[in-house]
């Protein structure tokens, strides 16, 4: 089978990146989402990123807009996926809300219809069963702004058809991403299960008061030919998102260290530092102390 429609279901930050960006390569794409409103909602969303791909990827205004003639959108489910050789799911990151939705779209969608799941922490094989098609079920995980960070981390269960998952990279490929191919299921996928330490080690030598947050990116940079360290990507991650994540790791694990990090970005927060998006983090923007071509001498 061709992958020639695609269903998008979630339209919120991800989901339409996703659903324009197939839809800017070519393909018809379906997008839907719980409620009218909803909808309403991702079609503006949707149009706000023309500035972003005309800046970042030198579109021209018949291009985008020839993407957002590719594009239809619904609130009414069983017509979504109706039609869908593939559907990709962005919608809430609660294993509840995903298992009710697999349920619902296992009768609705044709049998031959493959199913992609966005998740960033759920792996496929937790929802596999729920699909009612476990060898036509896959992880498919973009990263935000996905005309600039263009990876598409592909993640099967032991269930998945391995033709499957080549038609899965194909499609990738198809629509300007590069597929990153995991052998096999592993939380966080590649990028995160390397990045999230790194971070979590960088903010740990700094609560415990070993070096500041500059000293350690730059021991980081000098020695590794990095261009930023993790204090610098933690700003560009927004030290919101930041938070959240070491919060809820200090909440399961019951880690003083980890708490100590949550609390002490939590006090950078309430200074209104969040990162890039803010103008100030760990570092001023725009013109950020690790950029400065003195940053790494002596
Ligand atoms: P979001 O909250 O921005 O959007 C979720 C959308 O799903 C909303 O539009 C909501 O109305 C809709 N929705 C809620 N229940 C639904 C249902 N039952 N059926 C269909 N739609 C429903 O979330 P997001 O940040 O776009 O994340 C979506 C998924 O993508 C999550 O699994 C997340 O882990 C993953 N993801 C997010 C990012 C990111 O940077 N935000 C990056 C990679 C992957």
């Amino acid at each position: 089978m061709k992958i020639e429609n695609v269903t998008v279901a979630g339209s919120g930050v991800l989901g339409s990146q996703i659903a324009f960006h197939s839809a800017f390569n070519g393909f018809k794409v379906t997008v839907y989402d719980i409620s009218k409103e909803a909808v309403e909602k991702a079609e503006d969303r949707i149009k706000s990123l023309k500035p972003y791909y005309e800046r970042d990827v030198n579109a021209t205004e018949e291009q985008f807009d020839a993407g957002l003639n590719n594009l239809t959108y619904t609130d009414d489910l069983a017509a979504a996926v109706k039609n869908a050789d593939i559907v990709i799911e962005a919608i809430p990151e609660r294993p509840d809300i995903k298992r009710d939705f697999y349920h619902k779209i296992a009768t609705l969608a044709p049998k031959d219809a493959i199913f992609a799941s966005n998740s960033s922490t759920l792996v496929p094989s937790m929802f596999a069963a729920d699909t009612g098609r476990p060898k036509q079920f896959l992880n498919l995980h973009f990263a935000n702004q996905v005309w600039l960070n263009n990876t598409a981390e592909v993640m099967g269960s032991p269930q998945t058809d391995p033709g499957i998952y080549q038609q899965v990279v194909h499609f990738a490929r198809d629509i300007g991403m590069i597929p990153i191919q995991l052998k096999k299921e592993q939380p966080g996928y590649i990028l995160n299960s390397l990045l999230i330490p790194l971070l979590n080690a960088g903010q740990s030598l700094w609560v415990k008061g070993v070096a500041d947050p500059q000293l350690i990116d730059k021991t980081w940079m000098l020695a590794t030919g990095a261009p930023m360290g993790p204090f610098a990507i933690l700003d560009v991650v927004g030290l919101r998102t930041a938070y959240n994540i070491t919060a809820t790791q200090a909440a399961q694990s019951g880690s003083k260290e980890l708490k100590e990090i949550a609390d002490k970005t939590k006090e950078l927060l309430d200074e209104g530092k969040l990162g890039r998006e803010s103008g100030e983090g760990f570092y001023k923007y725009p013109n950020p102390a690790f950029q400065d071509p003195d940053f790494l001498k002596a």
